[in-house]
């Protein structure tokens, strides 16, 4: 078993900046979970704490039933890909490879390194390291370029050797920090693709950071959203989508971003234009904040007027941005609505897509 157990952990850095308060998390084994917010707000500092590269302040965090807060990183059974490939320049690809595969060698030789078996030990070790690295680099389509150096590849190519090196040592849990943040769009949907595959091959417990909301709803089994140190939620893509906890959640997930207006419930019923409301499921009353998902827009006909400011072609959808509700409220249409910008349109709103909010930037969702 090698799920990851965090319970009250706090970050504190010597300059007194809190990086992550008082966490309580778990990922089950094998689990492919995505850790997504914006940039500061504490998730590589999570990752490295549970890699044991940063110490923890407070709390506890267990691998499988083991508590690892003393257990130095080497021993965790974890590893770890960065942002930045840390390849070994002057080593080529295959000894990039090898190398971690040798450095346990070298450990455990130096253990034995009484016994009378030790040569008979190191040839066997070195076929099996073959044997491994050979898997790997053919698991990852890494052969051709083996025998190349780190600078001579091109980032997509340097990231897969990265993952590979990972790979190799059959960890129990995988760490990684945006692994995909310099590499452009087309690699990052390839690399996507392949590390949902080395998930399904390996089984493994895999926690992934990324500051990419779209990323992380095409990767995560799991999401878990982060604000300034704090969990905010934790939940699948649909539940983050469909069911944001709370205003930053539902703002920071979702393409157009949800749009938002400050308003009131009256009697259970949101006001959204003068005189007409619409019934909610929340016993609530007073100022709210009411959300409205792009895509809940349905331009064309409907009790609500608005007046086209923007229209933006996406083939066979347009992103469209009109005043209406005394806001500017952008609509995701379907592609075959005539709409022209400076007109009026009619529409009207899928109440799916609504939600209530309490007022305040992180407002927690009331309906
Ligand atoms: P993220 O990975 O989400 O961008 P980080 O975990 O890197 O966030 O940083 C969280 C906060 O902790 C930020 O305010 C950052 O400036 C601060 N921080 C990160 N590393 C250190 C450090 N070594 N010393 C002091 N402050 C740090
Ligand atoms: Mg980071």
């Amino acid at each position: 078993m090698s799920e990851v157990v965090l319970q009250g952990v706090s970050k504190t850095y010597p300059s007194e900046v809190v990086a992550v308060e008082a966490c309580d998390l778990r990922i089950p084994d094998g689990q492919f979970a995505v850790l997504v917010g914006p940039s500061g707000c504490g998730k590589s500092t999570m990752l490295r704490m549970i890699a044991g590269l940063e110490s923890v302040s407070q709390g506890t965090i267990h691998i499988g039933s083991r508590e690892v807060n003393h257990v130095p990183p080497k021993d965790r059974n974890v590893a770890m890909v960065f942002q930045d490939y840390a390849l070994y320049p002057h080593l080529t690809v295959d000894r990039n490879l090898r190398f971690p595969l040798e450095q346990r060698r070298q450990t455990s030789l130096l253990k034995s390194c009484f016994s009378l078996n030790a040569r008979r030990a190191r040839r066997m070790e070195t076929s099996a390291i073959d044997a491994r690295v050979n898997e790997v680099a053919e698991q990852l389509g890494i052969n051709a370029y083996r025998d190349r150096l780190p600078r001579t590849l091109s980032g997509g190519q340097r990231q897969r050797v990265a993952l590979g090196r990972a790979l190799v040592r059959d960890p129990a849990v995988f760490l990684l920090d945006e692994p995909m943040s310099n590499l452009d769009a087309n690699l990052r949907l390839d690399l996507r693709t392949e590390l949902k595959q080395v998930h399904r091959l390996l089984g493994a417990t895999m926690i992934h950071v990324t500051h990419d909301q779209e990323e992380a709803m095409a990767l995560g089994e799991v999401l878990i959203v982060m604000r300034e140190g704090v969990i905010r939620q934790v939940g699948t893509p649909a539940e983050i989508y469909n069911q944001p906890a709370d205003r930053f959640v539902a703002s920071f997930v979702g393409t157009p971003p949800m749009n938002f207006m400050e308003t009131s419930m009256v009697d259970g019923a949101v006001d959204v234009d003068q005189h007409k409301s619409i019934k909610m499921n929340s016993a609530y009353e007073g100022a709210v904040v009411l959300g409205i998902r792009p895509e809940a827009v349905r331009v064309g006909s409907g009790p609500y007027q608005g007046s086209v400011t923007a229209i933006e072609q996406l083939g066979d959808r347009m992103m469209m941005t009109m005043q209406a509700f005394g806001v500017k409220l952008a609509a995701r249409v379907d592609g075959s609505v005539s709409v022209r910008t400076g007109n009026n349109c009619s529409f009207d709103l899928d109440h799916s897509g609504l939600h209530v909010f309490q007022p305040g930037i992180c407002g927690v969702r009331i309906a």
